[in-house]
């Protein structure tokens, strides 16, 4: 029997977007289908993160234009990650496979074919890896890469250059439900969860319309949570760092006392100044890691949930 696919993509504030890039994925869809891939009655699911703008007007429209095309809208805003987890734990009712990728047309969607036949070869997970990154401006292929690497050296495992465009199967989906973090970075977590995986590379494209929401500042605080969310290496950098620091200094205290007794000590307000300030630099830049560590912990023992439908375009069947 052919599998049904469900394609999951998160929309913030995408009204320029949508219009152009949605016909597209219903088109590839529809190849599939042809091709016999993928069951008739796949569909298209997109996910309203709480946008601002007339995006879930756009999504009803469309599911009544085209019954492929569904939404499922949340409360309100709650960031990529978990609009695209609510997609895809709804869609896991619904579909054998799912696909998620992001709304404005910048990967690939017919690399999405690829994908669906490594899933017939026995893939239960499919990872989208950009091949190239020509068409990004220097500063964003700059950050992005070292953003792969910064996760990796700090211990998160990604795949290099795999952003959210994944191919999973429901059984997967269905074990990935059990982990049930509030901290969540999908791409770390998908590999933690295993079955037979795959890479599919692809070239990426300039976004169509409207403006990114990673900027620099957002990066830098989802490669912050990927690392403390999926490794503890940072505290043990800190502890390896405080046995080196205490070494030298016990050496220094050595030195000075032999010194002392030498008689040659000098007025040491320098050295006892920038000593003490580089410590408590040190101090308090391993306060804050582990503060980061707590602050974790303290949102997972409150175990909220990462997010609340609020409307579907489609009658849920409980
Ligand atoms: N997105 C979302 N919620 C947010 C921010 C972004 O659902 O709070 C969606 C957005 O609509 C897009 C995807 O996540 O489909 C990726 O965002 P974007 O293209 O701005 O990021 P970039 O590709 O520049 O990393
Ligand atoms: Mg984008």
């Amino acid at each position: 029997m052919l599998p049904k696919l469900y394609i999951v993509i998160p929309c913030y504030n995408e009204e320029e977007v949508l219009p152009i890039t949605a016909p597209e994925f219903l088109e590839e869809l529809e190849s599939l289908k042809n091709d016999n891939l993928i069951s008739p009655d796949s569909k298209i699911m997109f996910v309203n993160d709480g946008s601002k703008d007339k995006t879930w007007e756009i999504i009803k429209d469309l599911s009544k234009q085209n019954e492929a095309y569904t939404g499922v809208c949340l409360s309100r805003n709650r960031g990529h990650q978990n609009a695209l987890l609510g997609g895809l734990m709804e869609a896991k009712e619904l579909a054998d496979i799912t696909i998620s990728i992001d709304c404005d047309g910048q990967d690939d969607i017919k690399a999405m074919t690829q994908m669906v036949k490594e899933y017939h070869n026995g893939c239960e997970v499919v990872y989208g890896v950009r091949s190239k990154r020509e068409t990004d401006t220097f500063m964003k292929r700059f950050t992005a890469e070292s953003f792969y690497k910064l996760l990796n050296a700090m211990g998160a495992e990604v795949v290099f250059n795999h952003a959210d465009y994944r191919l999973v199967s429901s059984k997967v989906l269905n074990e990935f439900a059990n982990f049930k973090e509030v901290n969540i970075f999908l791409r770390g977590m998908f590999p933690l969860v295993g079955f037979k995986s795959t890479s599919v590379f692809y070239e990426r494209h300039e976004r169509i319309a409207g403006e990114s929401h990673y900027p620099l500042k957002k990066m830098l605080a989802l490669a912050f949570d990927g690392i403390t969310s999926l490794s503890i290496k940072p505290i043990r950098m800190i502890t390896g760092f405080g046995v080196i620091v205490s070494l030298l200094s016990f050496i220094m205290i050595i030195y000075s006392v032999i010194g002392y007794f030498l008689g040659n000590t000098v007025e040491g307000w320098a050295s006892t100044s920038s000593i003490i300030c580089f410590l408590s630099g040190v101090q308090l830049i391993s306060l804050g890691v582990i503060g980061e560590y707590i602050g974790k912990i303290y949102l997972e023992t409150k175990a909220r949930p990462r997010f609340i439908i609020s409307e579907r375009t489609f009658d849920k069947e409980d």
